[in-house]
C-alpha cells in the first residue's frame, strides 16, 4: 500500500519510541504509516525536511481558544498554523453553561484538534480582559458541580478533564475551599482535574497536597509567592511527594505564571516540568508567552535537552490527556507531525516578572501535518 505523504530526511525525535535520528516519516489514511530510513515514497506527496527536526504533532496542554465566546480566547487555527501545535487543549474557557456554543461554533468547525478541560464555574472564565477582571472561582453561587458532571459525561469525545482556578486573583478569599467541589466533580466523572494556582490563598503546599494521581497543577513554575521551591532553591517536600504520587506539573506560561528563577531552581534540582504549555490567551499572545515554540525555546535555553523538551510537548501531554494515539509517531497513531527549525544565534527572552535572558537557540515551526496532510501556508 502506498503512502499519501512522506516527510523526507529530517531528524526525527520521538521520545515515545526512543527515536532520535535522521529518518523519513510516512502517512497514509490520516494516520502515521511508517518511520524509517529511505522509505519508498513513490506515488506519495513528499517534502524534503532535511536540516529540520520532525516530531509528533505538538500538544499545547494549556490554551484559551473559545474565540468570540470568551474575551480571553484567541483563534485556534490562526495560532496553531504558526506555532507548530496540532492539538490545542482549552483549559476552562468554557463552563457547563456555555460549553455547547464552544463545541458547535469552534471545536466542530476547527481543522485543528481542540480538546477541553471543562470549568466547574457555570460560565467558565467569563470576565478576563485588560479592562475587566473578575475571578470566576470566587463566587460560590457560580460553582455548578451537577451541570459540570453532566456536560462532561455528554461530551467525553472532546472533554478530557475538569478545570478550576485557585488563588487570590481567581478565587478571592476562598482559599482551598475553591478546590473541594471541582475535585468532587472530577472524582465523580473519573477525569483528571487541572488546577490553576496564582497568589495565596491557598498556598502551593495546600493545593498540591490535595491533588490526586493524574491531576495536573498548571502554572507550576510561577514566580514568588506560591513557588514550588523555597528561598534557598530547594524543592518543597510536599511537591516532591506529589510527583511521587503521580501529580503532574504543567508550565502554563501565560501573562503572570512563569519565572526563569523558579525554572532554573527546579531544573537544577532535577525536577523538569511534566508538560510545557503556553497558556496562550489575548493578554499574552504578543508576549511574554507568545506561543508553544517560544515557551519550548526558553526551556532549551535553560539547558533542558531538546528530546526532553519534545517529550514535554508531545507524549507527556498525551499521557496527561489519556490520549495515547496523540503525541507519538508510532504507526497507527493520529497522523499529526510538526516540523521544527532549531536556529542558532543570539535571542532575547523574557519571563513574566521582566527577567531577560539571552539564549543561543530558538525553536521555530516550519509547518505541521494534520491528519496525514500538510497543513501550513506554502
Ligand atoms: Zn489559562
Amino acid at each position: 500500500m502506498g503512502f499519501d505523504l512522506v516527510l523526507k530526511g529530517g531528524r526525527v525525535i520521538d521520545p515515545s519510541q526512543n527515536i532520535d535520528g535522521v529518518m523519513d516519516v510516512a502517512f497514509a489514511g490520516g494516520k502515521v504509516a511508517a518511520v524509517g530510513r529511505n522509505l519508498d515514497a513513490s506515488g506519495a506527496a513528499t517534502r524534503d525536511v532535511s536540516g529540520h527536526v520532525v516530531t509528533a504533532g505538538l500538544i499545547d496542554l494549556h490554551t484559551h481558544v473559545y474565540w468570540g465566546g470568551t474575551s480571553l480566547s484567541i483563534d485556534a487555527e490562526d495560532f496553531c498554523r504558526l506555532s507548530g501545535v496540532t492539538t490545542a487543549v482549552d483549559t476552562g474557557s468554557a463552563g457547563p453553561g456555555n460549553f455547547l456554543g464552544f463545541r458547535k461554533h469552534v471545536i466542530e468547525k476547527s481543522q485543528v484538534r481542540i480538546l477541553a478541560y471543562l470549568h466547574v464555574s457555570f460560565a467558565g472564565i467569563y470576565a478576563f480582559s485588560n479592562t475587566i477582571m473578575v475571578g470566576e472561582s470566587e463566587e460560590m453561587r457560580l460553582m455548578a458541580p451537577a451541570d459540570c458532571a453532566r456536560v462532561a459525561e455528554e461530551n467525553r469525545d472532546v472533554i478530557v478533564g475538569i478545570k478550576v482556578r485557585c488563588g487570590a486573583h481567581a478565587s478571592g478569599t476562598q482559599g482551598w475551599n475553591a478546590l473541594k467541589m471541582p475535585l468532587e466533580v472530577a472524582d465523580h466523572v473519573g477525569m483528571p482535574l487541572m488546577c490553576h494556582i496564582d497568589h495565596p490563598p491557598p498556598s502551593y503546599e495546600d493545593v498540591v497536597g490535595m491533588l490526586r494521581p493524574g491531576d495536573i497543577l498548571t502554572h507550576a513554575f510561577r514566580p514568588f509567592p506560591n513557588t514550588p521551591c523555597n528561598a534557598q532553591g530547594a524543592v518543597k517536600p510536599v511537591v516532591q511527594e506529589a510527583r511521587k504520587r503521580g501529580v503532574l506539573f504543567d508550565i502554563g506560561h501565560g501573562k503572570g505564571s512563569f519565572a526563569f528563577k523558579t525554572a532554573r531552581a527546579m531544573l537544577a534540582n532535577g525536577f523538569p516540568p511534566d508538560t510545557i504549555s503556553s497558556d496562550v490567551h489575548k493578554l499574552c499572545i504578543d508576549g511574554p508567552a507568545f506561543d508553544q515554540v517560544t515557551t519550548m525555546s526558553k526551556f532549551l535555553c535553560l539547558g533542558m535537552p531538546l528530546p526532553e523538551v519534545v517529550r514535554a510537548s508531545t507524549v507527556n501531554a498525551a499521557m496527561a490527556l489519556k490520549r495515547p494515539e496523540l503525541g507519538t509517531l508510532k504507526p497507527g497513531a493520529v497522523g499529526d507531525a510538526t516540523v521544527l527549525e532549531i536556529k542558532d544565534g543570539s535571542f532575547d527572552y523574557w519571563d513574566v516578572v521582566g527577567e531577560h535572558i539571552t539564549g543561543t537557540q530558538k525553536i521555530l515551526s516550519k509547518g505541521v501535518v494534520l491528519n496525514g496532510k500538510w497543513w501550513h501556508p506554502a
